[in-house]
């Protein structure tokens, strides 16, 4: 293992945004994570976990503390009769892992391909598109337990999964947990299971796995921003959940309002209070509202600081919040800010 001292923020993320970091080390083994932590603490030192940085803004300032990536990419297939278990090391990239399940016409992830980022980041904030959410198919992850130095399993039950949330999002468990696999439960020779609207008027009956990953792919494309080539971190924001008071007084205003059921509640798009706020494509210094798609915030000059883009948020959820009254809540996490 070895410990980098000139690594910036600005190379580990898709937003191509954020400040120098004190100390980065790249780890393969259990070995290597416990020389990388036992580093840490003997420097009385933070500890931040990194994946592909594609859902996460960090500040311009210097990250005293220790960032860790882990690397192994291993895949594993067991076979139980309708179902497989599919293990992957947390240091695989995602879309990897959906190119290999379909492949083998395994079900369960298709919807979720080009999702940027790597395996052991998705139970984070439960990755979710077109229908489908890590939830759906989690078996079990193993993580390193950070403060006690020892292994630990964690099953669905536990990880309490949530609309973009987990229980390693919760205050007490912020970075203490370092995944290193996740088992996934796909079914074997499944058809692929569509429930998304938009996604269903494309998919023909009968379609394959391939065909509908193939479709997911080519819609992501025409949708959303591509970091390779513009700075971003996809959607910036959660859509709100509302209740069914709040439902009927914003439908009153606004006829066309995007709102659809979440459970007993409702959720309100978020890009439709953007956009409909007057934001898309609107420009602040370095940072923009992608032209593209209003949920997304883009490091539009390419030179954008993580202020740029953290005012600009502001501005988006103030308005939102006066003419429509409904708070919009960040979906990227801010890393490293007072
Ligand atoms: C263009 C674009 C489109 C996107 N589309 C979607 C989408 O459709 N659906 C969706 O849900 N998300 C989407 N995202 C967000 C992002 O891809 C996911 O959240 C992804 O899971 C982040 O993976 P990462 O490896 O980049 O994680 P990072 O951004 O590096 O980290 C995210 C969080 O996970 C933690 N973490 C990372 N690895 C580990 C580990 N091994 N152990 C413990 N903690 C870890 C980090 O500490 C951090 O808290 C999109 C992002 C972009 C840029």
């Amino acid at each position: 293992m070895k410990i980098i001292e000139d690594k910036n923020f600005k190379d580990l993320t898709t937003f191509r945004i954020g400040g120098k970091i004190k100390y980065y080390a790249e780890v393969k083994s259990e070995s290597e994570i416990k020389e990388a932590v036992r580093f840490a603490k003997a420097k009385n030192l933070p500890i931040f976990i990194v994946g592909d940085g594609s859902d996460f803004l960090a500040s311009d300032r210097v990250y005293e503390g220790l960032v860790i990536k882990y690397t192994d990419n291993g895949l594993k297939f067991e076979i139980r009769d309708s179902e497989v278990l599919v293990t992957a090391g947390a240091g695989l990239k995602w879309d990897k892992l959906v190119e290999e399940t379909v492949k083998r016409n395994l079900q369960g992830l298709e919807c979720l391909s080009g999702v940027p980022g790597t395996v052991g980041a998705a139970p984070i904030q439960n990755v979710g598109a077109y229908g489908q959410e890590v939830s759906d198919t989690f078996y079990k992850l193993e993580a390193y337990d950070i403060e006690n130095e020892e292994r630990k399993v964690f099953t669905k039950g536990d990880c309490k999964f949530g609309y973009r949330d987990s229980i390693f999002k919760s205050k007490e468990n912020w970075q203490k947990y370092l995944i290193v696999s996740v088992t996934f439960k796909l079914d074997k020779d499944g058809k692929p299971n569509v429930s998304y609207e938009s996604l269903k008027s494309s998919v023909s009956d009968g379609a394959t796995l391939q065909e509908v990953r193939e479709i997911v792919l080519k819609t992501r494309r025409e949708k959303l921003e591509d970091p390779k080539k513009i700075g971003n971190a996809g959607s910036f924001f959660k859509n709100p959940v509302i209740n069914a008071d709040e439902k009927v007084r914003i439908e009153k205003e606004f006829a066309d309002a995007k709102i659809f059921p979440f459970g007993n509640m409702y959720k309100i798009s978020a890009a439709w209070l953007i956009e409909k706020a007057g934001w898309k494509g609107k420009a602040e210094d370095g940072a923009a509202v992608s032209p593209k798609h209003a949920l997304i915030l883009i490091n539009k000059s390419g030179q954008a600081s993580a202020e740029d883009v953290y005012k600009l948020s502001e501005m988006v959820m103030r308005d939102v919040f006066w003419k429509f009254g409904v708070n919009l809540e960040r979906e990227v996490q801010l890393i490293n800010f007072d």
